[in-house]
């Protein structure tokens, strides 16, 4: 029988390249998908010969994606139990500042690719199901919307519905839909300027609004624990687990903490 497969988008760095890792150490056949050929390199250099396939893939081309899950299916040897729709950008700063170009980029990337991402895993998890998983990364900036992040905001939120949309409308073919919502990760997009305006960078922001930055390990193992689990949504980090709380339990007093900075809690 083919080994289990999973693939990563956004597999050259951070978050796709800890949860490269961490199913390679499992026994799992990786799949790594960028547009990053150099970041992709690196992380299958980390990962034991024969265990990992390269795939340069932009999120947003819909045909691209289909080749991608094609070619990693023939170098895993016929199957992928797990598509890990994971790649992302940061976009932060007042709405009123940003282009045009700066949105659609972000919608395009963080929302559009996870809904093709969705569409072409499919038939590859639907074959190898009952128990494959779509497993999407949202953010704590999907449990409530960030000021100073309305757009990564949105598109979170977006990430989010995804997942529940297709937990209920996949439920009869078998296959699980999960989400990752984490807060601040160890990560390289920590040193993106939120944006083009800005010369501060998100770790900068972070550290002093006495926020807390989680090990990216954090979010392999939660990774792993979504795949071989049954909750829909895994927090990861202090942040996120509080940001979860106050908007269920205290409402009000986290919209005040709100009004009252505008620096951005989730990300
Ligand atoms: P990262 O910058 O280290 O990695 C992101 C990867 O996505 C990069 O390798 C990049 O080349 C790739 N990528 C960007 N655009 C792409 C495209 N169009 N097609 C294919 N690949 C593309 O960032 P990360 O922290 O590992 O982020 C991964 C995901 O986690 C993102 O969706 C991000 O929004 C989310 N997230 C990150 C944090 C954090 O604090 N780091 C927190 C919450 C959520």
């Amino acid at each position: 029988m083919a080994r289990k497969t999973i693939f990563i988008t956004g597999g050259a760095s951070g978050i796709g390249r800890a949860v490269a890792q961490r199913f390679a150490d499992g026994g799992w056949f990786v799949g790594i998908a960028d547009i990053d050929e150099a970041g992709m390199a690196a992380t299958a250099a980390m990962l034991p010969v024969g265990q990992s396939s390269c795939h340069k893939l932009d999120v947003r081309d819909r045909a691209g994606w289909d080749v991608a899950l094609a070619d990693c299916a023939a170098a895993s040897g016929g199957r992928i139990d797990v598509v890990f729709n994971n790649a992302g950008i940061p976009i932060g700063g007042a709405i009123v500042d940003l282009t045009p170009e700066e949105i659609e980029r972000t919608l395009d990337i963080n929302m559009k690719g996870v809904i093709f991402g969705a569409q072409a895993a499919y038939p590859w998890l639907k074959v190898s199901g009952p128990g494959s998983v779509l497993l999407n990364t949202a953010s704590a900036a999907g449990i409530y919307g960030t000021p100073g992040a309305s757009v990564y905001s949105a598109t979170k939120f977006g990430v989010r519905a995804i997942t529940e949309s297709l937990d209920g409308e996949w439920a009869d073919d078998g296959i699980c839909v999960r989400s990752l919502m984490p807060s601040f990760i160890d990560t390289p997009l920590l040193s993106h300027a939120t944006n083009r305006a800005s010369n501060e960078d998100i770790r900068t922001r972070v550290v002093n609004a006495g926020l807390e930055i989680t090990p990216v390990g954090d979010v392999a193992e939660a990774a792993w624990a979504a795949v071989h689990g049954d909750k829909l949504h895994i927090l990861v980090g202090k942040t996120a687990r509080r940001i979860a709380f106050a908007s269920r339990w205290m409402p009000g007093s986290l919209r005040k903490q709100m009004r009252s900075s505008n620096r951005p809690l989730g990300k």
